[in-house]
């Protein structure tokens, strides 16, 4: 390995010894496990994602088994899992791998990038472990050890920033063994590199590592510059039908929670047109937050205890249901854990 950089071979004498081999996506260099995991974990960490990613390829074992599939079960399978563009795009580039390109994965990073839903650093890892394509990847874990070693300063979301790490990141990645490459940078930033407590004494990169030389771990990377984070407010209507059953509604694909199923939502003191005409026993649960990445939502859920069974005109868009397993649709985080508590 001597022909290697010195900071690749460091990594990857590290790997060899310590690396994480056993993951459920590293038993196979077929692209489509690989792309399925780089997705989940995009937004997860390693422990959430293994048990969704075991129930999602035992539902689609293959991009063909996906692009059959509704995106109401895709989206049944994903639920738990949040970021549910990441569901819709996997589903979406599924049918475009099977009906446009004949079936055949892109292996190259450009090609890969036209895919909805993978990244810049997503179709690097893909082309780098499943078709040796001297690729580089920048997720979280890979900015962080990037930051740190090269002692790169500011936050890594500025478009400076980022474009320094990418020249970093394309400078390192060796054209030999660059699978495994891939595999230990990703490992010793979600190892040994973690975000609070690096274990610098056990790290093979110890020695060139400007901020562990210069004691400044601390100041790498650079922290996102303050801002104020805006709350929205909505209030969810609940209906239940004297036999119990509880309605959903599908929300539209493209905005927040796009194709999932959800309670009816108005504002306050407000009901929707098409729900106008509803008589029940009403009653205002607990309120409570749920956070998005850019902002809060205050949920305010209300409880309609319905006088007449009620049934909706559009059949397709809406689902009546008696329990939480019963029904293979895609539901929000909030409308699972309210169902909970009402079943
Ligand atoms: S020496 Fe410490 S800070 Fe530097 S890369 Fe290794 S674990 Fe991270």
């Amino acid at each position: 390995m001597s022909h290697l950089p010195e900071f690749a071979n460091n990594l990857l004498s590290w790997f060899d010894q310590h690396g994480r081999k056993n993951l459920p996506w590293q038993q196979s260099t077929d692209p489509y496990p690989v792309w399925v995991s780089e997705v989940m974990l995009q937004q997860t960490q390693v422990a959430t994602v293994i048990p969704f990613y075991e129930k999602f390829m035992l539902a689609f074992p293959d991009p063909k088994a996906l692009a059959r599939a509704s995106l109401d079960e895709v989206l049944h399978r994903w639920t738990g899992l949040g970021y549910y563009a990441r569901a819709r795009n996997l589903h979406k580039a599924a049918n475009i791998i099977i009906n446009d390109l004949g079936g055949v994965f892109p292996s190259d990073q450009a090609d890969l990038m036209r895919l909805p839903g993978i990244g810049r650093s997503t179709a690097g890892a893909i082309a780098a472990i499943c078709f040796n394509h001297q690729s580089a990847i920048l997720d979280g874990n890979v900015k962080r050890v990037l930051a740190r070693c090269f002692a790169v300063s500011g936050w890594p979301g500025k478009k400076s920033v980022s474009d320094r790490l990418w020249a970093i990141a394309e400078a390192n990645t060796p054209f030999n063994r660059v699978a495994d490459y891939t595999q230990a940078i990703m490992d010793l930033g979600a190892t040994l590199c973690n975000k609070s407590l690096p274990d610098c004494h056990r790290c093979p990169l110890q020695q060139s590592c400007i901020a562990f030389q210069t004691t400044t771990i601390n100041e790498f990377p650079g922290k996102k510059p303050a801002t104020t984070r805006p709350t929205r407010s909505t209030c969810m209507l609940i209906l239940r039908n004297p036999n119990g059953a509880i309605m959903l509604e599908r929300r539209a694909l493209n905005g927040l929670w796009g194709g999932l199923f959800s309670f009816p939502e108005c504002a306050r003191n407000e009901l929707p047109d098409h729900l106008k005409n509803i008589q029940g026993t009403v009653t205002w649960l607990p309120s409570f937050k749920h956070g998005f990445t850019h902002f809060d939502l205050d949920i305010q859920p209300i409880l309609v205890q319905l006088n007449e069974p009620f049934r909706q005109l559009e059949e397709s868009q809406t689902r009546w249901i008696s329990s939480l397993q019963e029904n293979k649709i895609g539901m929000t985080g909030p409308v699972t854990r309210l169902l909970a508590g009402l079943f």
